[in-house]
């Protein structure tokens, strides 16, 4: 038997429970000179030289030998192509989980709206799509299908007429799931490039690779540090940190789920965080020895065994109010309300990315195929930000349509406001419009 977890075990009535809890949560992104330094030289590079740059940089990073960008653009059939390769079962749960997530997301489709005052004059708001949405696909360490179903799928609901993929192939490798996703989500045209060349492609444009208006997606450190650095230029959607997780149980579930629950974060790396709160001191205690029994099974042990050891925590709380109370504190990327009756403690819950109820509801299957989307707010962000959705690929423009005479009433009001800023023009633009 491998050597006990060493798992955070707190009490929320503690007298140093604040400073333990801030202790645990504090997380800086990483930012370091070097990485700012390289990635600011890639995006002049790829600014300055375009494809001759992107592709220079894919090979020197991914270990491609590749002489042109003709050799970095997959177009829709080699897409279709994936579709096929892949087996029956990944098609058949590619195809169920993109259109669970194509059906949650249409509710979210904004409509443009107008009311006309009884001076005749109409307002209103128009809802256009992005022109086009650039999508970042990690491929580094690692391959995630269900991200690119995700941040597409949305941006189709949205109207967005070219949804443009990069995702690198280290050494070539390519994986088909991820391009038979990207089919099924209705990608229009994929680069294999990845890291900073590929978030400067998309922010810039090259030759090749047309600019976008918003980058949306994960990646590594490059890729959040050349985020940040294009935006403005281009929109982006989040700077997402580690992911995690907070579960609220009365006490009443199988350890063994709740503690594979909080493994199903721990497992993403070595910084995510898993967090459960109880009533219960017993339930807590039986949700560590499951741990402790289960850990050996995971095939990412050694990356669970950090994360929980390092981020992790079992909590007591008086109550499910108190744990709600804690939960709104942490303001989780996701929450799971493990408890007989989840709709008591929802009212209470001011701040989560997602919200998973009751027993039966854990993460792992919003993480794939619920409907929602996976792509949320880390960090405590929840505080302020919302999951990815159509509206991030909609944009809103406001509409003024006067009549003559709610022009000339307008102008009155425009007119005293505009001579109080000394903006004489202004004034005199709305007193044109006043009728005599
Ligand atoms: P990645 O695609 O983000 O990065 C690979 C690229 O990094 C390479 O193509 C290369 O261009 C660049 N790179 C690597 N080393 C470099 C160096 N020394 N100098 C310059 N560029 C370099 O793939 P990854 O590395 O596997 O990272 C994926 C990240 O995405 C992980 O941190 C993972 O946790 C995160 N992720 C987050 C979510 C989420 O929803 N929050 C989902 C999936 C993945």
């Amino acid at each position: 038997m491998s050597k006990p977890l060493q798992i955070a075990r707190l009490d929320a009535n503690q007298a140093d429970f604040g400073s333990h809890l801030d202790a645990l949560l504090a997380w800086e992104s990483v930012s370091d000179k070097s990485v700012n330094e390289r990635v600011e030289e890639i995006i002049q590079a790829v600014r300055q030289r375009g494809d001759a740059a992107v592709v220079e940089y894919t090979a020197r990073f991914d270990g491609l030998s590749v002489d042109s960008m003709d050799d970095l653009i997959l177009d829709r059939a080699r897409l279709e192509l994936a579709l096929e390769r892949i087996t029956a079962d990944q098609r058949q749960a590619l195809e169920v989980a993109a259109e669970r997530v194509r059906s949650y997301h249409e509710k979210q489709r904004q409509d443009s709206w107008r009311y006309t005052e009884p001076s005749g004059t109409v307002l209103g708001q128009q809802i256009t799509p992005l022109d086009r949405a650039g999508l970042y696909v990690p491929g580094g360490k690692a391959s995630y299908p269900s991200s690119v179903l995700m941040n597409a799928v949305p941006a189709k609901v949205a109207g967005v007429p070219e949804v443009v993929m990069m995702v690198p192939t280290p050494r070539g490798e390519i994986n088909e799931l991820v391009l038979a996703a990207a089919c099924l989500a209705g990608v229009d045209r994929v680069f294999t490039v990845g890291g900073a060349q590929a978030v400067a492609a998309l922010a810039y444009g090259t030759e090749s690779v047309p600019r976008v208006d918003k980058i949306v997606g994960p990646g590594n450190i490059y890729v959040a540090t050349a985020k940040r650095a294009v935006f403005g230029q281009v929109g982006i959607d989040m700077i997402a940190g580690p992911s995690e997780i907070l579960v609220v149980c009365d006490g009443q579930t199988d350890p063994d789920w709740i503690a594979m629950d909080l493994f199903s974060q721990a497992e993403h790396d070595e910084d995510a965080q898993s967090i459960l709160l109880s009533p219960d001191a017993a339930f807590l205690d039986a949700v560590e020895a499951s741990l402790n029994r289960l850990l050996g099974e995971l095939e990412r042990s050694d990356i669970v065994r950090t994360s929980l050891e390092t981020r992790g925590a079992l909590i007591k709380v008086d109550s499910l109010e108190q744990a709600c109370e804690v939960s709104n504190r942490i303001a989780p990327e996701h929450l799971e309300l493990s408890v007989a009756d989840p709709e008591a403690l929802l009212p209470l819950i001011r701040h989560a990315g997602a919200i998973f109820m009751g027993r039966f509801t854990p993460e792992a299957l919003g993480d794939y195929c619920a409907g929602p989307n996976h792509v949320l707010p880390t960090s405590g962000t929840a505080r302020f930000s919302s999951p990815l959705g159509v509206y991030d690929f909609q944009k809103r423009s406001s509409v003024i349509f006067c009549s003559p005479d709610g022009a000339s009433d307008l102008a009155r009001t425009a007119s005293v406001l505009a001579r109080g800023e000394s903006l004489t023009a202004h004034a005199r633009s709305a007193e044109y419009r006043i009728k005599n």
